[in-house]
């Protein structure tokens, strides 16, 4: 409860948001199947959590980017395929095949998985990643047909399935750029040659959540969602509410100190805020530890049903709003405060503090720290 001091300042989640905004992307994606990505604790929402109200909404697959992720989740009890894609030498593989981790693989990673499923005399799950222009991981084009013809080879010989094939895309929030048809012709370019080679994989994926919006022609048999299902538009000039989707995240705290102050009272470090008039300054107690970006001055914060900017610069533990001069400085100490939420309401949203930062939705929900409790409702 809101009594709770675990809860002096929360990220409650709703859960229900995650499981309409499956439920949701799910209908775009249709016949296709859904991927929850719940990589990086669920872009700061809870992995566990999250996983489970996604599977319960009709997602069927979860994917992650660390290993070390997809074991945790593993952990958690949550035996639904499960893919994690990002891999250093010293990831653990034989955890992975052990615990029937489908892992991604561009190249490199191959002698290793198939050193894994020997020792853990089991069959590896793969899907073969390939770059067809994001310019990250996965196999370059070029050597597509040679990493496809290995894989088979040790698909031959029992040692593992190729499950999947996949690649990821790199301008699907613009949808009027040409790349995503390069991209697109690229990945069925490659995926013929797979087949040539006598790849029949489960599921070849593609899509992320602004594809799945937008793209019907990328999502092949499975979408990858996550921005998606934390309820965020991936769309500049789009809202979540255009979209059909709800915010599940909203960062709340109260008030922690309220006084009337005189005519040019500097405000926090710098002193880059000056009152024009006598007026009353609010105390947020929030700040770059618990992940909102420093540069982030101007950010909402809405207390007793009005929104007022951060002023003056956002320091370790806390901001400061100027509330004005009518403000009741001993009526607002306690008052609930909310950085971002739904934004049903008229209220704050991730997309304001992504905007007041000079950065993205993803970074601003992603970037809130363990040092913010989670709160399920
Ligand atoms: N697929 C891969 C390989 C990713 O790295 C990500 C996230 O960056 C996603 C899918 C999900 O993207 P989005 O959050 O835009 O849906």
């Amino acid at each position: 409860s809101g009594q709770d001091y675990r809860y002096e300042r929360s990220a409650v989640i709703d859960l229900d948001a995650i499981r309409h905004n499956v439920r949701r992307l799910a209908a775009a994606a249709s016949p296709a199947k859904v991927m929850a990505v719940v990589k990086a604790d669920a872009y700061g929402h809870g992995a566990v959590p999250v996983a489970r109200a996604a599977l319960e909404a009709g997602a069927s697959w979860l994917g992650v980017a660390h290993i070390s992720e997809a074991l945790a989740l593993r952990a958690a009890g949550i035996d639904a395929p499960l893919l994690a894609w990002l891999h250093t030498t010293d990831s653990n593989f034989g955890a992975a095949v052990a615990s029937g981790v489908d892992i991604g693989c561009s190249g490199w990673e191959l002698d290793r998985i198939v050193a894994a499923a020997r020792e853990q005399e089991r069959p590896a799950r793969i899907h073969l990643k390939v770059d067809t222009g994001l310019g990250r991981n996965g196999s370059t084009m070029a050597n597509w047909d040679t990493l496809v013809g290995e894989a088979m080879e040790y698909q031959d010989q029992g040692l593992l399935r190729v499950v999947g094939i996949f690649s990821h895309l790199a301008v699907a929030d613009e949808p009027e750029r040409p790349e995503t048809d390069h991209q697109l012709a690229a990945f069925r370019e490659a995926l013929a040659v797979a087949e040539d080679a006598g790849v029949d994989p489960e599921v070849r994926h593609l899509a992320n959540t602004p594809a799945t919006l937008s793209r019907p022609d990328t999502h092949f048999d499975l979408v990858r969602v996550g921005l998606g299902i934390y309820g965020l538009s991936p769309f500049d000039g789009q809202s979540s509410a255009e979209l059909g989707l709800q915010p599940a995240m909203s960062l709340r705290t109260k008030v922690s100190q309220c006084k009337h102050v005189p005519e040019g009272q500097g405000v926090s470090y710098g002193l880059h805020y000056r009152t024009e008039g006598a007026s009353t300054l609010g105390l947020i107690p929030v700040g770059y530890a618990d992940g909102i970006p420093r540069v982030a001055t101007g950010g909402p914060v809405r207390v007793a049903g009005k929104t007022y900017p951060v002023v003056g610069r956002i320091a370790m533990d806390q901001m400061v709003i100027d509330l004005g001069p009518e403000a009741p400085a001993a009526g607002l100490l306690g008052a609930e405060a909310e950085l971002f939420g739904s934004g049903a309401d008229g209220g704050p949203t991730a997309d304001d503090w992504a905007r007041a930062a000079g950065t993205i939705n993803y970074e601003i929900v992603t970037r809130i720290s363990p040092r913010v409790p989670r709160r399920f409702v």
